[in-house]
């Protein structure tokens, strides 16, 4: 037992406190170095201590930091919606911002379901998700949420009316004699068997990481998934909600990752990225259907919280979008992603314990399987990642390794997000430091 007062994740050990930071790095007070390249959790897509970002948060600070969104609003919130609305896809109209990725997938779904009620559609009641998905951990959210091993204490408490239907998981469920394009129509076609199980008409949502980070770890949709759950949802009249609050914000090469899907989602979520870690903070980007049934209807939002567009997070996401629009850092996250790709490829394609090496932009991953030839994952009882997480913090690197969302049906994985501004060199060293990782620990 560690003689800390924070109730801290973990009990049975002492975390290293850290004391600075700069550029992918982090130091503690032993002096230790950590590359940082997940950015905890797929975070800091800036590094640490950026100028314009701690500058921004200092002049907000001295400013105002904190006034009621029911009562006032505030200039770094409107000049940050305004950034996304212009950036984003078509058809989407307005931004809410919340404190991070789970109360913006709460927001989510209470705002579809509030979207029906306002147009006299109440008994659509159903939220259809994917096992294996992850979209946060406050009770709505992780009722959506398809991570078993997250879910187990909390069944009782989770809203029961979700239904799951399996992710579009290329390496394990396409078929050997499939292509991917005929794949992700079948895998998409789950949806629509599902709405009609649950009664058309009955369903108000379907929400999706466009790429899985938490749970599978960096797993994009193959080509026309989305396209095909697109029309789904059209032909029934259903919402579909992009949970891009890990892989959104430039981390796939574009700013949306939908956009690389050729589908406009009704709602989208993004946090991780939007403030870059330099501030608590989440967004809902929502339809123009959507307001405007609002705004025709009751006229008000029925949900919020009190921290909603809070000034000083949002003046960071401000600076953290600027940035990433002056520094050309979208084309940097394409360049630099295909680096990591080669480098992970040609280290470790041949691994007798890698069986997947996937991803999109600067988010991937490895699957770590026993045995490759059968895919098969290593047993519950040997999972690897808390131990490959803690032996590369030994060797100086910060990755994001998980598993375990339900036995057999994945490997662990370790999932990489390095900063979008970060140097070729830096990428070298990360693959260098996760084979030092991976074979001490394998
Ligand atoms: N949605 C997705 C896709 C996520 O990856 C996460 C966090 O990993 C969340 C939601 C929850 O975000 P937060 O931890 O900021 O509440």
């Amino acid at each position: 037992m560690s003689t800390s007062d924070v109730l801290h994740r973990q009990l049975d050990r002492r975390l290293p406190t850290v004391v600075s930071g700069s550029g992918p790095y982090l130091v503690d007070d032993e002096g230790r170095r950590y590359l940082d390249a997940s950015g905890g959790a797929a975070v800091s897509c800036l590094g640490h201590d950026h100028p314009r970002v701690v500058e921004a948060i200092a002049r907000q600070a001295s400013r105002v930091a904190f006034a009621h969104t029911s009562m006032l609003t505030n200039a770094p919130m409107e000049e940050l919606a305004h950034r996304l609305i212009d950036a984003a896809p078509p058809g989407i109209a307005r931004v809410a911002f919340l404190s991070g990725g789970s109360e913006a997938v709460e927001a989510a779904l209470k705002l579809a379901r509030q979207y029906f009620m306002e147009i006299g559609q109440p008994e659509r009641r159903y939220v259809i998700a994917r096992h294996q998905s992850y979209h946060g951990n406050t009770l709505g959210a992780l009722s959506v949420s398809g991570h078993a091993a997250r879910r187990a204490f909390y069944a009782p408490f989770l809203a029961q009316n979700v239904a799951h239907i399996p992710p579009c998981y290329a390496y394990r469920h396409q078929a050997p004699d499939e292509t991917p394009e005929a794949y992700g129509l079948r895998a998409a076609d789950a949806l629509e068997a599902k709405i009609l199980e649950l009664g058309a008409g009955t369903v108000a949502a379907f929400i999706a990481e466009p790429i899985v980070g938490a749970t599978l770890g960096a797993v994009p949709a193959v080509p026309g998934y989305f396209r095909r759950v697109r029309e789904i949802c059209d032909r029934h009249g259903v919402l579909f909600i992009a949970d891009e609050v890990m892989c959104g914000m430039g981390r796939s090469g574009t700013l949306f990752a939908m956009e690389q899907e050729g589908a406009v989602p009704d709602l989208i979520t993004v946090a991780k990225g939007l403030a870059a870690g330099y501030q608590p903070l989440g967004a809902l980007l929502v339809g123009q259907r959507i307001v405007e049934a609002i705004a025709a209807g009751s006229g008000a939002l029925a949900h919020g919280h009190t921290y909603m567009g809070h000034a000083i997070a949002c003046a960071a996401g401000v600076a953290v979008f600027d940035a990433i629009r002056e520094e050309g850092l979208l084309h940097n996250v394409r360049r630099l992603g295909g680096l990591l790709e080669d480098g992970l490829r040609a280290r470790f394609g041949q691994h007798p314990h890698v069986g997947d090496i996937r991803g999109r932009g600067l988010l991937w991953a490895l699957e770590l399987v026993e045995s490759r030839d059968d895919k098969r994952p290593f047993p519950r009882a040997a999972r690897l990642h808390a131990a490959f997480k803690e032996t590369a913090m030994r060797h100086g690197l910060i990755c994001y390794p998980s598993g375990g969302t339900a036995d057999g049906l994945e490997g662990d994985h370790v999932l990489l997000a390095p900063p979008y501004n970060a140097e070729p060199a830096h990428i070298e060293e990360i693959v260098e430091l996760v084979g030092k990782a991976l074979s001490t620990v394998l």
